[in-house]
């Protein structure tokens, strides 16, 4: 099995999955780049898997269906197999596509954890970034913490894929809130020459963003104070920590 990406936007992954000449692409938010992916290496597409409906990922669907009828796994109007919580999607006889469902982001999000023999990757759309997390467009600020620490109970093994280029922005954030992290530091340098380097960050760890991510970091004091000056109150759970994270960043 390999993981590839095509670059999408701005600053999108779209990511491809592929074993034994198949494909299965994530968050197709454009089609032309997928149809020539496909085409120019003599795949054949075995579905479509979206982590949720924000155009920016499902905009290329309609185009890449009216090409290859393939089925659509998700938890939005645009799949035409709907999941569960838990389900092992079986495309491939060796490798298993379990979904996690992960509302916050948006009410209808999904986390895939794809395993091939030793390797575990998890496709986490816009839930979790390297060094940060999406928005909370449902204002629905538990679920979200609850989607996280789902994340967060994983195999530290495991590789992480979002769906966004955003990991220095977020290394910054980061060391706005715990300056003095020397190891913090050199993340950021080696994700800067990464990134010079294979033009991605990507994947990160569950490693790494246990040590790096704030959004994973709830019981740092460093981040518990800075939240309790910024806001005025007293933090005195991780959930609070986390809602006040968030919306601090949302501002950032
Ligand atoms: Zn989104």
């Amino acid at each position: 099995m390999q993981i590839k990406y095509l670059k999408a936007f701005a600053d999108n992954y779209i990511w491809l999955i592929i074993h034994q000449q198949q494909i299965i692409v994530v968050d197709p938010g454009e089609s032309y780049n997928v149809l020539n992916y496909i085409i120019d290496n003599n795949l054949r597409l075995k579905a479509i898997l979206l982590t949720h409906d924000h155009s920016d990922h499902v905009s290329g669907v309609e185009d890449i269906l009216a090409h290859y009828q393939v089925p659509v796994y998700g938890n939005c109007n645009y799949a035409t197999i709907n999941i569960v919580e838990n389900e092992c999607i079986k495309l491939f006889d060796d490798i298993g596509i379990k979904v996690i469902i992960t509302p916050g982001h948006t009410y209808n999000s999904v986390c895939y954890m794809i395993e091939h023999n030793e390797q575990k990757c998890l496709f986490c759309g816009d839930t979790l970034f390297a060094s940060g997390c999406g928005r909370v467009f449902t204002n629905d600020y538990y679920a979200m913490y609850q989607s996280l620490l789902k994340i967060k109970s994983l195999d530290t093994k495991t590789l992480i894929y979002p769906a966004h280029e955003y990991t220095l922005k977020n290394i910054d954030f980061a060391l706005h809130l715990m300056p003095s992290e020397q190891m913090l530091d050199e993340y950021y340098k080696q994700c800067k020459i990464n990134y010079q380097l294979n033009h991605t960050t990507l994947p990160t760890t569950l490693v790494n963003e246990l040590k790096f991510n704030p959004f994973l970091k709830l019981d740092d004091t460093r981040i518990i104070s800075c939240m309790e000056n910024v806001f005025n109150v007293s933090i005195n759970s991780n959930y609070d920590c986390f809602k006040y994270l968030r919306m601090y960043k949302n501002n950032f």
